[in-house]
């Protein structure tokens, strides 16, 4: 009896490096909203704004199609994260069930909560440019107060920001979605897949790709990243640590409550400066940053 114990447990620690392979690559997926595939309104982003529920609808299908073309190649395992406004958007009991979603905004990590090292990969949908950027569909970083974000001197928005915390961990970004400045902006910081689903007409109107054709687009994209992964050909956004945080706010308020942070300084009166230990610890300040100013 003994012996067959010691005998079951040997099969299964033989068996378990097995069964984690198996289980095929383990991928991470942050959703926002502006760069979704027929979404061309501010309204329709706003949770009290016209046609915001077809919004989520198009959110919903556009992942669950990602997601379809991932299992199409074999077994995965996904971890979705909501990231626009209260993330609380996505339809989820209308989500491929095969998929783990985080809801709610409270987490310290923001649009990246629940990323760490045992990643394979990860991606970004409905993303949109960085503040201020005038080609981008309501490109803004993190809040509307926020003029400017740079990482030990490169200019970021959400997406460089998340790539950052994801390249600190040794996770490439392998597949990214929005409207063309964003693709055109995540194209300089990671060599990703991109799928364009939009171009803006102006910051606030939007020349729209139709939504099945968006999602065919992502599905070879899919194809073409998961073929790519392993191979070495994705590239690590790595800002390096320290890193120098600089925010620029377009009240000088917000700038100098912020001094009561240990640490924090100004590079001038719109402009603040912190060097954080690393991306990880710069990404929490930066959530606190922006929480602080949008209240
Ligand atoms: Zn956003």
């Amino acid at each position: 009896m003994r012996r067959a114990t010691i005998l079951a447990a040997a099969v299964l620690a033989l068996a378990l490096p097995c069964a984690a392979q198996d289980a095929g690559p383990k991928i991470f997926i942050s959703v926002d909203m502006e760069g979704i595939g027929g979404v061309g309104s501010p309204a329709m982003t706003s949770s009290s704004g016209k046609d915001y529920g077809t919004a989520r609808r198009l959110m919903t299908d556009e992942i669950n199609a990602v997601v379809a073309a991932i299992f199409a190649r074999g077994p995965a395992q996904i971890l979705l994260n909501d990231s626009h406004g209260d993330h609380q958007n996505v339809l989820h009991t209308e989500l491929d069930p095969r998929v783990v979603y985080i809801q709610g905004a409270i987490k310290p990590l923001g649009m990246v909560q629940g990323l760490d090292a045992s990643f394979d990969g990860v991606i970004f949908l409905g993303y949109h440019a960085k503040a201020g950027d005038p080609d981008g569909f309501l490109a803004h970083t993190g809040t509307g107060s926020v003029k400017g974000l740079w990482l030990n001197g490169t200019e970021v928005g959400e997406g460089g920001m998340n790539a950052a915390f994801a390249g600190m961990h040794g996770v490439p970004v392998i597949l990214a979605a929005g409207d063309s400045a964003f693709t055109a902006e995540i194209s300089g910081q990671t060599a990703a897949e991109t799928v364009t689903t939009k171009t803006a007409e102006t910051p606030s109107a939007a020349r729209l790709i139709h939504p099945d054709v968006v999602r065919a687009e992502l599905g070879a994209a899919v194809g073409r990243a998961l073929d790519r992964l392993g191979t070495g050909s994705f590239r690590l956004f790595d800002v390096g640590d320290p890193v120098e945080v600089r925010m620029r706010f377009q009240s000088t308020t917000h700038v100098d409550i912020l001094q009561a942070i240990p640490g924090m300084s100004k590079a001038d009166g719109y402009t603040a400066v912190y060097r954080a230990r690393d991306a990880d610890e710069a990404y929490r300040l930066i959530r606190l940053m922006y929480r602080f100013v949008s209240q």
